[in-house]
């Protein structure tokens, strides 16, 4: 069985538990002054702060901890993989275009469920450690994020892996940051070469100009999803309006990074609809609204 917890599981009994794995392997060193695929994720305003050496806030000293671990499941991946058979290459280079960098996790030879269509097993993988014991877990995964990481890295990696030529798909193992939360092995098609380019031109365009900041947004917090007898589901939690996720982790002087501190509170959501509306929450109404509907689709 393709398991990627019972893969890394009979590989550390094969080693008696005890993985070779040396830091010598840890991954590159981030380089603030290129474009890195991951930045398409990134808020375009924080990129272009970053390029042009705009002073930051310190990392904060838990994100060190959290990259050291990180490294080590990357890597125990790599190995429990390649003790598999599976294993192409890992922390690969990959050839993108001038004034951009990316390194690819891993070019294996299976996909986690069973072989495409037309045969062809190798393809491009990616390995993320999310915040262990998240409810939506396996509903919320893979990310569109990573997604498209994986679709970047597929896009240039043929140059170098004939192999990879024409592949249609690809896939990321998630192997959650402590806890005990199981792995998740996902398999997605990837998005077209040429809406990956205009995805890259666009962020390039934050060489020439710094764009506003991210709109702010009704969120909600401690969110619960409840089903009613008759199938429907309903959802509580407690409104706010305010930054994007990625503000939370802006280290750039920006007006935004206020606001994500201090989100302004909109009332409450449940069973028996809105309650407790402040005075922003009922200014708000439409927005809340349209966040609740999509909420419910999404
Ligand atoms: S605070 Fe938010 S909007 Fe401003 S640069 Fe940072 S991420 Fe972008």
């Amino acid at each position: 069985m393709f398991d990627i917890d019972y893969i890394i599981g009979d590989y550390l009994a094969s080693v008696n538990g005890q993985p070779p794995i040396r830091w010598s392997e840890a991954r590159e060193v981030w380089d603030e002054g290129v474009l890195h695929v991951s930045d398409l994720n990134a808020c375009p305003r924080q990129v272009a702060l970053r390029l042009r050496g705009f002073p930051a806030a310190p990392r904060p000293p838990q994100e060190a901890r959290k990259f050291v671990l990180a490294n080590f499941q990357h890597e125990l991946l790599y190995r429990a993989f390649d003790w598999y058979g599976i294993l192409i290459d890992k922390e690969i280079p990959v050839p993108m275009p001038d004034g951009w960098t990316g390194t690819a996790d891993m070019v294996i030879d299976e996909f986690h469920d069973k072989s495409s269509v037309d045969g062809n097993t190798v393809n491009v993988g990616d390995s993320k450690n999310p915040v262990a014991g998240a409810k939506k877990y396996l509903a919320d995964y893979p990310k569109p994020e990573d997604i498209l990481q994986v679709s970047v890295y597929s896009a240039f990696l043929p140059e170098i892996y004939r192999e990879l030529e024409g592949q249609t798909e690809g896939q990321v193992f998630y192997l959650p940051l402590g806890g005990a939360s199981r792995g998740l092995s996902t398999r997605f098609p990837l998005v077209p070469k040429a809406e990956v380019m205009e995805r890259m031109r666009d962020l390039e365009a934050v060489r020439d100009d710094i764009p506003d900041p991210l709109p702010l947004k009704v969120f909600i917090t401690n969110r619960r999803e409840y089903t009613r007898k008759d199938g429907t589901t309903t959802v509580s939690g407690n409104l706010y309006h305010g930054t994007d996720w990625r503000c939370s982790y802006c280290r750039y002087e920006c007006p935004n990074r206020k606001a994500a501190d201090e989100p302004v509170f909109l009332g409450k959501t449940g069973t028996k609809g809105l309650s407790e509306l402040t005075s922003a929450g009922h200014r708000l109404s439409a927005e809340i609204g349209e966040f609740l509907l999509r909420d419910a689709v999404g």
